[in-house]
């Protein structure tokens, strides 16, 4: 049983795929963004671009539609990200955006948290939540998504503004301005963007395996506007900058996915039918892409990367 990295990192953003190149309708092909463009080969995140390695990212194009007709959903989504099972397939339709009961039992069975708590390791969801979500998980009237119900599932929990004060957790829009401008804090930590990059790469190296988790880019790709979906992706490249900057390329592994397209598209106000970008950074990162080529590939790739692959170690 081989480790390859010390510390992984799975950056989740919600909707986002590969479009087409037409600036009126794709916020990827209108935005500026030159580190996106790096871990692509110097392409932009489009249909486009193949697969690459540049020496230290692999970008892959990766199929969410698992061989289910229709278009992939949330939750169905989501739990193949963190399970590795075929979801879609497992229950017959792409589903969400919150869960069913069998894609929480599928969850609750068996996902990349449980696994590495079972076998004496540590892992977090690393978003911060206000007092509001906790309350409305706790009475009933929110169903977690589904890699909530995997925290959960893992007996782990999901952090609150305790970990926002101490900057031992992430605000779910980077930065932390929204838990000013929304939610009426005056002195929770706010960062600059490559400062929020940053961050994110010490709060990494405090724990086997990190989640990170950023939905708005799909509540945008429901509603538009292109600006909106633009300054977005700005900000998103920002963050990676500095998260790039900061990162441990010899011993840790940084993993950015989604769980299907939206945000491409701000013409529909549905998701897509296309594949979403997967990018591996870090020495790892070939023992991580090693035959993936759809979302079902994600979670053994990154328990083959922690020593927790159940066929290396038998072997
Ligand atoms: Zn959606």
């Amino acid at each position: 049983m081989t480790r390859h990295a010390a510390h992984v990192l799975l950056l989740f953003l919600d909707g986002i795929g590969l479009g087409d190149d037409d600036p009126a309708i794709n916020p990827f092909a209108a935005a500026r963004t030159p580190a996106l463009d790096t871990l692509a080969g110097g392409r932009r995140w489009l249909r486009a671009a193949p697969r690459h390695d540049n020496g230290r990212a692999v970008f892959i194009p990766t199929d969410p539609r698992l061989g289910v007709p229709g278009r992939p959903q949330s939750a169905s989504g989501q739990a193949t990200i963190l399970t590795g099972l075929n979801v879609p397939a497992a229950i017959g339709e792409h589903y969400g955006p919150r869960p069913n009961p069998a894609i929480r039992t599928l969850v609750r069975a068996d996902n990349l948290f449980l696994r590495v708590i079972q076998s004496g390791g540590s892992a977090a969801l690393i978003n911060g939540y206000p007092p509001r979500f906790h309350e409305a998980i706790n009475s009933g009237k929110r169903l977690p998504s589904a890699y909530q119900e995997a925290v959960l599932g893992a007996g782990l929990p999901i952090f609150t503004e305790v970990e926002m004060y101490a900057e031992t957790a992430m605000s779910s829009d980077w930065t932390g301005e929204g838990w000013r401008s929304e939610l009426g804090y005056t002195d929770t930590p706010v960062y600059g963007r490559a400062e929020a990059g940053a961050h994110l790469a010490r709060l990494v190296r405090q724990r086997d395996f990190t989640f990170f988790s950023h939905w708005m880019t799909d509540v945008v790709g429901h509603r538009g506007p292109l600006e909106r979906g633009v300054a977005l992706v700005e900000l998103f490249d920002d963050v990676l900058a500095g998260l790039l900057d900061a990162w441990d390329d010899a011993h840790d592994l940084l993993v950015i996915t989604s769980d299907h397209g939206n945000l491409e598209d701000v013409s529909v106000r549905q998701h897509t039918r296309n594949d979403v970008p997967t990018v591996a950074v870090g020495a790892a990162r070939h023992s991580f892409a090693a035959g993936l080529r759809d979302l079902t590939g994600i979670a053994p790739g990154i328990l083959r990367v922690l020593g927790l692959d159940e066929r290396e170690s038998s072997g």
